[in-house]
């Protein structure tokens, strides 16, 4: 049964049913926007982010701060939602789409203004003793946010408050298979007095996300697969708008000889089975030296059998999001499986429950001529593969399309952070699985297919302003210059050598 259907209408329009995955039960419909509608958010925001840009930091924190106590009042309508469209359990729904939000919102609203402020200075080189120079962060304009299902709350509240602290208003398209958890924001901001219009939400599918894009957006920011990734990208490049893309990943977890084993066994786990292993920076491969491999393996055995999975209660490893997912994972097992890979746990989709549920699975033996080693999985397994020692796992690790996150478990710190500074990928973790979302600090990005540009942070909230150099002549006299004799050709050749041929004077004049 698809979870996400698209019916019959005489109106022309489409028009899609969401299913829980859970109950597979109907728990909504929606119309996709048309182009036409499109449009005209987009100028309804334009006109709202003029006036908005004119509000000043503290005053733009402010209606964050408010939104930050929508999200702790609402907090059970928020969890309840996302529970219905996801199926993910209450303390990850709790953790990862309303305390995450929490932290990343009040994180703008105390620092936006301080990494967005007006910078004064005076410019390096001769230029220092006539000019002055005054570096402001613009806003772009109108945002266009399109989002995944994985993290419905979560991957649009963050970006939203990077873009709206930076004085841009944001039309929104969520993902057609979570687009209630979207309605329910843009009702949060409401009630938090946003001005109107600053934040929309348009529903649709990937037509209705195209349409935003050539909807006069002066900005993309997108967060999805690779595919859609490089489609959105060619968009946004024919449309000569900035864009950043946080894409899919296939991140690789190395246990060194000398890792805590029952730690990094916990670790694997969670990094591979978090959000149903519906997280882009999920552990999707392990790679992990002879010496050690027996009694690590037999550790994550003994942890994931721990797990429970139950569609009555709190579970620890919720549903499958989405049927086309499940696809995928059924896919990549049964190609591992058929290539010779061992399952030790799990491995089948868990039909004692009646909706979507896959159980958490670990699977040994396998390598990278398999799917399930080399594409994205985004399914609760855990992958390990045997390797010689730490240097054929770091080669096995950088030997990938991908290059989202990593993470590497060690009790010799250094030992960890050089194997990391090695590692090809955006961020890396060491003894902990990827948290680098997590920390609003940090700039997120990934390396090769994973993405182009980082969010999140200073560089982050300056990527949704335009950093505009004013360049003011403090002097009172005319700067001359005509007419060129060949005396001043003369005196500027003199510079070039009294001044740029001279080791110690040329650093002073730069
Ligand atoms: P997807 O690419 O199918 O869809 C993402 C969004 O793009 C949806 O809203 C969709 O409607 C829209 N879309 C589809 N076609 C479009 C088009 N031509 N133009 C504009 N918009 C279009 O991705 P998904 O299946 O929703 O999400 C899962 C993927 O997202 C995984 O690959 C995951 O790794 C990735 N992801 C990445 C990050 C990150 O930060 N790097 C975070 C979460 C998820």
């Amino acid at each position: 049964m698809a979870l996400f259907e698209a019916i019959q209408t005489t109106d022309g329009r489409r028009r899609y049913d969401v299913k829980s995955p859970v109950t597979l039960q109907s728990i909504g419909q929606f119309d996709c926007a048309t182009p036409d509608e499109v449009r005209a958010a987009v100028a309804r925001a334009r006109k709202a982010q003029r006036e908005w840009a004119t509000r000043s930091f503290a005053e733009r924190a402010e209606v964050l701060w408010r939104l930050v106590d929508q999200f702790v009042a609402r907090q059970d309508d928020i969890v309840e939602l996302v529970i219905k469209e996801t199926g993910k359990p209450r303390n990850e729904a709790i953790s990862m789409e309303v305390l995450a939000p929490c932290m990343q919102i009040s994180h703008y609203a105390k620092r936006g203004g301080e990494y967005l402020k007006t910078v004064h200075r005076r410019p390096s080189g001769v230029m220092r003793f006539s000019k002055k120079l005054t570096l402001v962060y613009q806003p772009l304009g109108v945002v266009g946010l399109i989002t995944p299902w994985n993290g419905p709350v979560a991957l649009a509240a963050n970006p939203l408050a990077q873009a709206l602290m930076a004085g841009n208003a944001v039309v929104h398209k969520p993902s057609e298979v979570t687009p209630f958890s979207a309605v329910l924001l843009e009702e949060m901001t409401r009630a938090a007095g946003f001005p109107e219009h600053l934040y929309q939400v348009i529903q649709g599918d990937g037509q209705t996300g195209a349409a935003l894009i050539e909807a006069g957006v002066d900005k993309v920011s997108f967060t999805g697969s690779v595919a859609t990734g490089r489609r959105v990208g060619e968009a946004c490049g024919r449309n000569l708008i900035p864009v950043t893309l946080e894409l899919g990943g296939k991140d690789a977890m190395i246990v060194c000889r000398d890792a805590d084993l029952d730690r990094a066994a916990d670790g694997a786990v969670r990094g591979s089975c978090f959000n149903t292993g519906h997280y882009c920076c999920g552990t999707e491969r392990i790679y992990v030296p002879e010496a050690i491999y027996e009694p690590f393996v037999a550790k994550v055995v003994e942890h994931a059998k721990a797990l429970k999975q139950t569609d009555q209660g709190e579970s620890d490893i919720g549903a499958v999001f989405w049927d086309k997912q499940m696809d995928i994972i059924e896919a990549h097992m049964a190609d591992a499986k058929a290539r010779g890979a061992k399952v030790l746990v799990g491995g089948e989709r868990n039909r004692s429950l009646s909706g979507y549920f896959f159980p958490p699975t670990v699977v040994v033996d396998v390598d990278h001529e398999m799917d399930l080693m080399k594409k994205e999985t985004f399914g609760p397994i855990v992958a390990i593969q045997k390797v010689r020692d730490e240097e054929e796992a770091l080669a096995l690790a950088n030997d990938s399309e991908y290059g989202l996150s990593g993470n590497i478990w060690t009790r010799d710190l250094a030992k960890g952070e050089a194997l990391a500074a090695r590692m090809q990928t955006g961020s890396v973790s060491v003894n902990d699985i990827a948290v680098t979302y997590g920390i609003a600090e940090a700039p997120f990005g990934g390396l090769k297919a994973s993405g182009v540009g980082q969010v999140n942070g200073e560089i982050g909230i300056r990527g949704y302003c335009h950093l505009h150099p004013i360049i003011t002549d403090t002097t009172k006299k005319a700067q001359g210059g005509y007419p060129y004799t060949l005396e001043s050709a003369a005196g500027l050749q003199k510079i070039v050598k009294n001044v740029f041929g001279n080791r110690w004077l040329r650093k002073l004049f730069v």
